[in-house]
């Protein structure tokens, strides 16, 4: 059983939380979005209010084990004590006798930040030294960083390793409860969207959602391999030859278990990837040979979106088509629309990171969904039943 921040007694008590501020940085390596900061508020505060301090570590970017000044936490700390309305301290070097120091004389109520984790080696190679020196920073571990959990490094395998008392902070608890519990347990029909351009990436979650799916909607890159599959001519659209014989075996598998498996009818085209004017629709018995199908057309989002707002809970992962030219994001939007159809109907729309978490942002529509996952590649894993390094050792 993996305990919440809510089931300890922290009053008085030193909290070390991994946190994610892997924030989005801009050319003038200023702030883009401080989405992630925001998100590991709540815990935060939680620790503070219930009169405990706080230690803070991430990391942020790929430094590589070396110290890169553009990649500082010193702007995400600043960005921290303005959302917080308090100073906050800073340690340069995560591991000093001076950050210790500062942990152990931190106050109730107050903040105390770690340099990015990333600037040392031995935060990726879940050194064991580094690990322990780490651990002096708290009495309690706590995990609220979701968008690493599927990895082995020191700050949230190492560093819990050498707790006794450990936890999940409310982010973690969240995802959890709807990447997992809320999967298992389905209000039905349970429907699976799927997107994007690589289906290597979505196998796991293709294969464990064979087992429970009512629906499986496919669109984005990836449906042209199984069109192709089927025996159609795609032209120039996006195909991965490699898993064309995996795709049928998909579709197979589908049938076998009576799972209605949906793919694009027509589609909107463009003559490469560049393209930003869509050409189209064209049916996806008449697609011409020179083009690249870039978006799902009017009859499949129709049908799409029917399959969306009748469902009982629906899980997303993966852009309809090339949503980052505006062109081609009206396939993403309406589905994202017919996911927001779907949560006013006493669903739950279930969208994981990455770029289906954008999509729902660009369209301003976050928020109408019963969860947007913060972590991409963790979302994917936790969704296909596997188990995350980082949660298995708060067990
Ligand atoms: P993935 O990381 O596999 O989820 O792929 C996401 C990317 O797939 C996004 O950048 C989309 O623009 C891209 N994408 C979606 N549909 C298509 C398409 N029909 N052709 C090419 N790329 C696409």
């Amino acid at each position: 059983m993996i305990r919440s921040i809510k089931s300890f007694d922290i009053k008085d008590k030193n909290i070390l939380i991994r946190v994610d501020f892997n924030v989005p940085l801009n050319d003038q390596g200023h702030i883009e979005d401080n989405f992630r900061i925001k998100s590991a508020i709540p815990t935060i505060k939680f620790c503070l209010e219930a009169g405990a301090s706080v230690v803070l570590m991430s990391h942020l970017g790929r430094p590589g084990g070396e110290v890169d000044s553009d990649l500082s936490l010193i702007p995400i700390g600043e960005e921290l004590a303005g959302i917080l309305e308090m100073p906050i301290k800073f340690s340069h070097d995560p591991i000093s006798e001076d950050a210790h120091d500062t942990s152990l004389g931190l106050k109730p109520g107050e903040v105390h930040l770690l340099e990015n984790l990333r600037f040392n080696e031995g935060e990726e190679a879940n050194d064991y030294d580094f690990s322990s020196k780490l651990a002096k920073h708290g009495q309690i571990f706590i995990n609220d960083a979701f968008g690493t959990a599927h990895r082995s490094h020191a700050s949230n395998v190492g560093v819990p390793a050498q707790f006794k008392h450990k936890g999940i902070g409310l982010l973690v608890d969240r995802e959890i409860q709807y990447l997992s519990a809320t999967i298992k347990r389905p209000k039905r029909p349970l429907v699976l969207i799927l997107g994007g351009a690589k289906i290597g990436s979505k196998l796991g979650l293709i294969e464990s959602f064979l087992d429970t799916a009512d629906s499986i909607i496919i669109g984005g890159g990836m449906a042209f391999t199984f069109l192709k599959a089927k025996g159609f001519n795609i032209g120039k659209s996006l195909l991965d030859e490699s898993m064309v014989s995996t795709a049928a075996r998909i579709m197979n598998t589908a049938r076998q278990k009576e799972i209605q498996l949906l793919l694009p009818t027509d589609v909107m085209c463009g003559n490469n990837l560049d393209a930003d004017e869509p050409i189209g629709p064209f049916s996806i018995h008449d697609m011409p040979s020179d083009l690249m199908g870039l978006d799902i057309g009017p009859e499949t989002i129709e049908s799409f979106s029917t399959v969306c707002t009748q469902g009982g809970t629906a899980v997303w992962n993966g852009p309809m088509g090339l949503f980052e030219i505006n062109g081609f994001g009206t396939g993403t939007m309406r589905i994202a629309e017919a996911l927001e159809t779907l949560v006013e109907n006493e669903g739950t729309a279930i969208v994981g990171g990455g770029d289906s978490a954008a999509a729902v942002k660009k369209y301003g529509l976050s928020e109408s969904m019963s969860h947007v996952s913060t972590g991409g590649g963790a979302s994917l894993e936790l969704l296909s039943g596997k188990s995350l390094p980082a949660l298995q050792i708060l067990e």
